[in-house]
């Protein structure tokens, strides 16, 4: 049998667990598990976004857009966004960028793609964006083929980081940008007892009235404490390849903004 590097990249190794929120599962689990969480939550996702960030998750994504910085010319411009869910750091990228920014949503859940096509299509930009479901640890497009790519608030639920760190790796064009958005680590004395009452009471009880599903909201909560500090997750960047790697805090270490170039 011929081996792909594909198929590298996705085999577990027996006995191999991760952590899904809290718990230990088999690392050949966990996939499922995160996509019942999303399939469950689809319909009310960007509301839920709103209501628990209140409305902060739109400066972190802006910020996210500001260092993918689009050409406002009709110079072409591919970015993929990585699991994608709803469309809505395309969207962004594409209203900030000129004629010639076009780009691709890839996510591993219909559910997610499907809101996000109805979106895309509300703001008639189906021309623009790309809906593809597709796993980031195994990415179905050629090599060097984006300017950019980036992910935001998925990269924590991908069951092998370092494979799909690889895979954005391989995807982009030498001189083209990474970038990934993801909770952090909060440093602020004080904020942080703040922010875990929130998570951890708050939240839950959101997800339950709001979308219907506490313990998703809770695999939210506890699915960022387990995400690797930065100085770790920098680790990982340049073990794919990435280099320039750097990140930087937003809102008291809530989120942070990792970036890194293929040169
Ligand atoms: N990026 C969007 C945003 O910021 O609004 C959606 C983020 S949502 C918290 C996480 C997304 O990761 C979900 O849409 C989920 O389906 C997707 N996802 C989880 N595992 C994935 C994988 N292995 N490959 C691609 N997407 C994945």
């Amino acid at each position: 049998m011929v081996l792909l590097k594909k198929d590298y990249f996705v085999m577990p190794r027996p006995g191999e667990e991760t952590d899904f929120g809290f718990r230990r599962v088999p690392l050949a689990d966990k996939q499922a598990l995160v996509d019942d969480i999303f399939h469950s939550v689809a319909r009310r996702y960007d509301l839920m976004n709103d209501l628990m960030s209140g409305g902060l998750h739109r400066a972190w994504k802006s910020a996210l857009v500001t260092a993918v910085n689009p050409p406002r010319s009709e110079r072409a411009f591919a970015l993929l966004d990585l699991a994608g869910g709803t469309g809505d750091i395309a969207f962004r990228v594409i209203g900030a960028g000129g004629a010639g920014t076009g780009a691709t949503v890839a996510d591993i859940n219909a559910e997610m793609l499907a809101v996000g096509r109805a979106r895309a299509a509300e703001r008639g930009l189906d021309d623009a964006v790309g809906f593809v479901e597709a796993n980031a640890e195994a990415l179905p497009f050629a090599d060097r083929s984006y300017d950019a790519v980036t992910i935001a608030f998925g990269i924590r639920n991908v069951p092998r980081i370092a494979a799909a760190l690889g895979e954005a790796h391989r995807v982009l064009r030498p001189g083209g940008r990474f970038l990934c958005l993801e909770f952090s680590t909060v440093d602020v004395p004080g904020l942080d007892a703040l922010y875990d009452l929130y998570s951890f009471n708050v939240i839950p009880a959101l997800g339950r009235s709001v979308a219907g599903d506490a313990e998703a909201y809770r695999y939210l909560v506890e699915s960022i404490r387990r995400f690797p500090k930065p100085r770790a997750f920098a680790a990982m960047m340049t073990a794919a390849g990435l280099r320039r790697v750097g990140a930087r805090p937003l809102t008291g270490g809530i989120v942070a903004l990792h970036s890194g170039w293929r040169l």
